[in-house]
């Protein structure tokens, strides 16, 4: 049973808008890890700071011997011009912490205080890992990992919560299985021979190749993945061109392809090669795909998304756990955790009202800040369920 100190609304609420007023880019995160260090060695722990770049690792020891519990916040803000009005607004301008990551800092120093301050009764470890640049491929969670996060003690589970604006305050989304997609990014550049527009005879257009390149994309999800998975092939930018009656010496199409099914991840690729290379030829012209892959698919342990389903209803009640039956098609560094150890990863209703409605990465994006000491609690009682088991 959870035991809370008095002030931890205030504590978390105030970190929470210390943090959102002093945002930082991802992997620029100095300021925000050190405040994270200093606290965390405050509160009594064993503290390794530059754990993949600006990373924190905080290890609380129980008072008895056990397992290792891991909880994480990614410390990122991103660059959105903020556009709202309160007395707590980011003071680095067209810097914002415009997905949360305020409140997940906030929410882990306090499940962090909690925990600290009965430690004798805990058995086993806790690790807090507070990661940078989440918004930012390859993100900061592989680093963390290479610098041994999840070992001495090693890790035997992991969790984290993500606000969601899209649920109420009071609520808490659980998904098991795959929960984010595997995201990737692809560049096709599109090589052909330029010259006058009204002579398209005389040239090679790579304009309406690349037309018929994004439209043949589009085929992949239609006709390559099976219908039962979900899967995205989007075209974000078109570069091409300069003038109406100048006919370019080559386009490039840059784009995400988002899929869940491991056979999809692994093909696509390929299915995009074939495409723009094939398209191109047919037309005259060359194709040059490039892939990078991203985050792969977060995977929630079913056994571990039941456990924390039931772990909150017995404190919050039965209608605080709300199943996520569909996967989302963004990507999640968290996967990287959750590939070396068991876990799950949750997402913790922040709207109350309109003015905490807009979605992540607005610029008015805001939460309701009642759900930040609920956030403390859900992951204290996750830690203090696991370790007793
Ligand atoms: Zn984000
Ligand atoms: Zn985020």
């Amino acid at each position: 049973m959870i035991k809370r100190p008095a002030n931890i609304d205030n504590y978390v609420i105030e970190w929470r808008r210390h943090f959102h007023k002093n945002p930082e880019l991802s992997f620029g995160e100095f300021q925000t890890s050190r405040a994270v260090a200093a606290e965390l060695k405050k509160l009594g722990m064993a503290v390794k700071t530059r754990v993949g770049g600006t990373g924190v690792v905080g290890l609380l020891r129980g008072g008895r011997k056990g397992r290792t519990l891991a909880l994480r916040a990614d410390m990122d803000a991103l660059p959105v011009k903020e556009e709202n009005k309160t007395s707590y607004i980011s003071k680095n301008p067209g810097v914002m912490h415009a997905c949360g990551h305020d409140g997940h800092m906030a929410m882990l120093l306090g499940a962090a205080k909690m925990l600290s301050s009965q430690r004798n009764q805990i058995r086993g470890q806790v690790k807090f890992l507070f990661q940078p640049g989440e918004e930012t491929p390859p993100g900061g969670a592989l680093g963390m990992i290479r610098d041994g996060a999840m070992e001495g003690p090693k890790v035997d589970a992991v969790f984290a919560l993500h606000l969601d604006s899209s649920l109420p305050t009071g609520k808490v989304g659980l998904c098991r299985g795959p929960m984010m997609a595997a995201s990737d990014n692809f560049e096709i550049t599109i090589a052909g021979k330029g010259g006058h527009a009204a002579r398209p005879h005389d040239c090679l257009d790579p304009v309406t190749a690349a037309a018929q390149i994004i439209m043949g994309l589009q085929t992949i999800v239609s006709r390559k993945v099976d219908p039962v998975h979900p899967a995205v092939v989007t075209v974000g930018k078109i570069r091409a061109g300069s003038k109406h009656n100048i006919i370019p010496q080559e386009a490039i199409l840059i784009g995400t392809a988002r899929t869940i099914d491991p056979y999809s991840t692994k093909m696509m690729p390929l299915w995009i090669r074939q495409l723009a290379e094939g398209i191109a030829r047919a037309n005259g012209l060359k194709a040059r795909v490039g892939y990078e892959r991203g985050y792969p698919v977060l995977f929630n342990d079913p056994d571990m998304v039941d456990f924390c389903e039931k772990a909150i209803a017995s404190r919050y009640g039965k209608k605080a756990p709300v199943r996520i039956t569909q996967p989302m098609m963004g990507g999640e560094d968290m996967a990287y955790f959750l590939q070396k150890v068991p876990g799950a990863f949750l997402r913790l209703g922040s709207r109350q009202g309109r003015e905490t409605a807009f979605p992540w990465h607005h610029p008015k994006f805001s939460i309701d800040e009642k759900s930040l000491s609920l956030g403390a609690g859900i992951l204290t009682e996750i830690a203090l369920n696991f370790l007793s088991q």
